[in-house]
C-alpha cells in the first residue's frame, strides 16, 4: 500500500516541472536525498526538513558512481513499497525515484569533485566515492531545486563536502546537518546494519563504544592522538574487529591531520564487520 498523497516521480523533466510550479507559487522546497532502505535516521532528517520548507521532496536513488567495483551496489536493498510505507506519516509530498539510465544516460561524462576534502578517510579507502556523491547531489539539486537540503552527520565527510561544493559553486541552497541517530545501545543506524548476523551485531557495538571511550579519555585530559587511537583500536580488536579501514582524529572543519587533539576535532571510523562496512564518528 502506498500513500496516495505522496507523488512518486521517476522522470527528471516531471520533477523539474513540479519544482518550478511550487517555486512559482512562492512556496519553498526542502529536500532529503537518500539511497532508500530507510530507517529512523532517514526519518529524522525528513521530519527536520518538513519544518524547514513548504514542500518536502525525498529522493531514493542507489547511485552507481559512488560504489567501487567490489562494493555492495548490487546487493543494496531496494524496496520502494516498504520505504513509502515507512515515510507515510511524515508528510513527504514527493518521492523522486529515477532509474540509473535517467540520471546517467549513455555517453554521460560530467563530474564534480571537491578536491581536498575528498582525499582522506573514506576518500582514501573508496577511490572515486566522493566524486560520485558530489556529482549525484549536484544533479539532484538541479532536478529538485530545493531551498534547503538536510543531510546526516553520520556521513560527516560527505556533509563537509556538500557544504563546500555549495559554497564553491554559489548554489543558493541551505545545507543542514542532523546528529547521528543511534539504537538504544549506541549502534549508529545504517541501512547496512541489515547485513549483520546476531553475533556481528553484538561485535559492531564496539565501534560506537570505541568512539565514546576515546571521547571521554579526551575529556579526562588525554590529548595525544596516537594514544587515543590506540585505546580505540584496542576496543575494536577485543571484539575481533580487525579489518579497520581507518580510525582517525582530524580537524572537524578541514579534516587536516594533527598530533594533538583539540575540541571540535572529529573522531571517525570505518571498519568491516562480516560483510558490512560500517562508519561512525563523534566530535570531541
Ligand atoms: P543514505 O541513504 O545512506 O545515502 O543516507 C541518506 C542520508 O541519511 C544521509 O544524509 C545520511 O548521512 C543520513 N543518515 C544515514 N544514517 C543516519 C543516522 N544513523 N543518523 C542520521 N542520519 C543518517
Amino acid at each position: 500500500m502506498t500513500d496516495s498523497k505522496i507523488k512518486i516521480i521517476d522522470k527528471i523533466k516531471d520533477m523539474q516541472s513540479l519544482s518550478n510550479k511550487i517555486r512559482m507559487d512562492g512556496r519553498t522546497i526542502s529536500f532529503v536525498p537518500t539511497m532508500g532502505a530507510l530507517h529512523d535516521g532517514h526519518l529524522t532528517l525528513m521530519r527536520a526538513a518538513k519544518e524547514k520548507g513548504d514542500f518536502l521532496v525525498v529522493s531514493i536513488f542507489v547511485n552507481p558512481t559512488q560504489f567501487g567495483p567490489n562494493e555492495d551496489f548490487n546487493k543494496y536493498s531496494r524496496d520502494l513499497e516498504g520505504d513509502i510505507k515507512k515515510i507515510s506519516s511524515i508528510g513527504v509530498d514527493a518521492v523522486f525515484f529515477p532509474d540509473v539510465d535517467e540520471i546517467y544516460p549513455d555517453g554521460y561524462e560530467t563530474y564534480v569533485e571537491v578536491q581536498e576534502l575528498q582525499k582522506p578517510l573514506c576518500g582514501q579507502h573508496r577511490p572515486g566515492h566522493f566524486k560520485g556523491v558530489a556529482t549525484v547531489v549536484l544533479k539532484l539539486f538541479n532536478i529538485v531545486k530545493p531551498d534547503v537540503a538536510v543531510f546526516g552527520e553520520k556521513d560527516y565527510q560527505q556533509l563537509l563536502i556538500i557544504k563546500k561544493m555549495v559554497r564553491d559553486l554559489h548554489l543558493e541552497i541551505e545545507i543542514i546537518g542532523m546528529p547521528i541517530v543511534r539504537e538504544d545501545d549506541g549502534l549508529a543506524l545504517s541501512s547496512r546494519n541489515a547485513y549483520l548476523s546476531d553475533d556481528e551485531r553484538k561485535r559492531a557495538l564496539s565501534i560506537s563504544k570505541s568512539l565514546k571511550t576515546m571521547s571521554s579519555e579526551f575529556s579526562n585530559g588525554k590529548h595525544d592522538i596516537k594514544e587515543l587511537i590506540n585505546i580505540g583500536k584496542g576496543i575494536l580488536n577485543e571484539s575481533s574487529i580487525l579489518d579497520i579501514d581507518y580510525l582517525e582524529i582530524r580537524d572537524g572543519n578541514t579534516l587536516k591531520n594533527e598530533h594533538i587533539a583539540k575540541r571540535g576535532d572529529i573522531v571517525a571510523v570505518a571498519a568491516k564487520v562480516g560483510n558490512a562496512r560500517l562508519i561512525d564518528n563523534t566530535k570531541l
